[in-house]
């Protein structure tokens, strides 16, 4: 009888990790990290709950890092079986996992000199350049909607998940003594008001189903009222004569801004203002983005006809700057730049550079469009601190903060019920995953009102039959 473990994104949202063992077969499903796992100073002694070398096939869902950011260390610890993912979630990797490495690499670097003063023995990376290479050299892909034969008694197939590009929806046939029984991964499903990417394919049929709840507690802001906010941000640092500077995640936060702004320059509302992509990894991305336009929602003929040719055809006032001089030349613009850049809790990258020589202009205006976690530079902000340290320094905020709050790429609650209300609630047994507690039981409370269907809800560990 096959059966299921659930080793991460447990009543949390990273480190997404899932096992699944048939008679045959050991299928690891998500290899993500836990946030803040990879720190240099404090190393897990074990990765992993398993040993490496006795899995079979390695399934993933999408790129984002807690849920394929221990990928590189199940290579490094012996993994060598293939990886199934979709094609735009093999050319995210590419960026994402070296990227990842080479922050590690630094990180790694910086702490052995401070072990080296305190005479303490230095510490190895949980991977580094070449097991990511080795991981990209493992990667199987295959298009949405294509059922494939894993091997004699397992089939695949992904569908899309509208949540990045690439992202899917997993579902796995498991044929054991003459029965078979599916299981569908929601893997993190998309908000259907993304203007980009589709809305999640609706599936019927599981014999199990495991979904994400990040948001089961509540509905995202209307669209159209984030955007409307946007847009008056935008007049209104025109008008204050300054500078905007936007906070943003590489993935798909950026290419959903992109299109935001392009229709704005379209309806006339950006006048003098220009856009600058100040970050090499989001215009990395963005160029994976404009790979696979026939993946995208195309409700927008104009948009559709213009991405074609590139994002500058769409938003001809972007300029890329993606060399450090490049970046640092846009301290010399005192007025009508739109700067989009990493990382989107201000936790690093150029951003910090931009904030440190304009937070104390009153004709600043900063523009958080994403989520921000407690202790970050960006939590700070938003909660309206009138002084921040950072870079060894302290600086006064007269800079105008706005939150965004309505983009996100995660579904609300409505739109998780509407989703799984397609399943035949007799035949399917129902875990939440991917959620804080709280988030969980909201949902759980919903299931049972709506649909009178009891959502299991897992602890860590746990081993279920399928
Ligand atoms: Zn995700």
């Amino acid at each position: 009888m096959a059966k299921l473990r659930f080793l991460g994104a447990i009543q949390q949202v990273t480190g997404s990790c899932y096992l699944i063992e048939t008679d045959t077969s050991k299928i690891l499903l998500e290899c993500g990290m836990i946030q803040g796992e990879i720190k240099p100073d404090k190393t897990p002694d074990k990765l992993f709950q398993f040993n490496p070398s006795d899995i079979d096939f390695v399934i993933l869902s999408h790129a984002h890092l807690d849920h394929s950011g221990l990928l590189p260390g199940l290579v490094r610890e012996g993994y060598r079986g293939s990886i199934f993912v979709t094609t735009p979630t093999h050319d995210l990797l590419d960026i994402m996992l070296k990227d990842a490495a080479f922050l590690q690499q630094k990180d790694i670097e910086w702490e052995n000199k401070r072990r080296m003063r305190r005479g303490k023995k230095a510490v190895d990376p949980i991977y580094d350049i070449d097991d990511v290479e080795q991981v990209l050299q493992q990667l199987i892909t295959i298009d949405y909607d294509v059922k494939i034969d894993i091997n004699n008694d397992l089939n695949l197939c992904f569908r899309d998940a509208g949540h990045i590009i690439g992202s899917s929806i997993v579902e796995l046939w498991i044929n054991e003594n003459g029965q078979t029984k599916k299981l569908v991964f929601s893997g993190d499903l998309g908000n259907s008001s993304s203007p980009l990417l589709r809305d999640p394919s609706i599936i019927e049929n599981a014999d199990l189903l495991l979904m994400e709840s990040t948001y089961g507690d509540r509905n995202h802001r209307p669209a159209t009222e984030t955007i409307k906010e946007f847009r008056e941000a935008l007049s209104e640092a025109m008008d204050d004569g300054g500078n905007v500077f936007i906070p943003s995640f590489a993935v798909g936060r950026t290419q959903d801004l992109l299109y935001h702004l392009g229709q704005f320059y379209h309806d006339g509302v950006l006048g003098q203002q220009k856009v600058y992509l100040d970050s090499p990894m989001a215009t990395s991305v963005s160029e994976v983005y404009l790979r696979h336009t026939q993946l995208y929602n195309l409700e927008n003929p104009e948009f559709t006809e213009s991405i074609k040719k590139g994002w500058k055809d769409w938003l001809p006032i972007l300029t890329y700057t993606r060399s450090t001089e490049e970046s640092m030349a846009l301290n010399n613009i005192s007025s009508g730049a739109i700067i989009i850049a990493g990382s989107g809790m201000c936790t690093g990258g150029r951003i910090r550079h931009h904030l440190k020589h304009n937070l104390c202009h009153r004709r600043s205006h900063i523009l958080f469009v994403g989520f921000q976690a407690r202790g970050t530079l960006g939590r700070a902000l938003v909660d309206g601190a009138e002084r921040v340290k950072f870079m060894g320094m302290e600086f006064v905020v007269n800079a105008k903060i706005h939150t965004l709050g309505g983009f996100s790429a995660h579904a609300g609650q409505d739109q998780l019920l509407d989703w799984a209300g397609h399943f035949d609630r007799q035949k399917t047994r129902l875990y939440l995953v991917h959620g804080e507690i709280d988030k969980m039981l909201a949902l759980q409370k919903c299931c049972i009102e709506k649909y009178q269907w009891y959502a299991n809800i897992p602890v860590p560990g746990e081993m279920i039959e399928i």
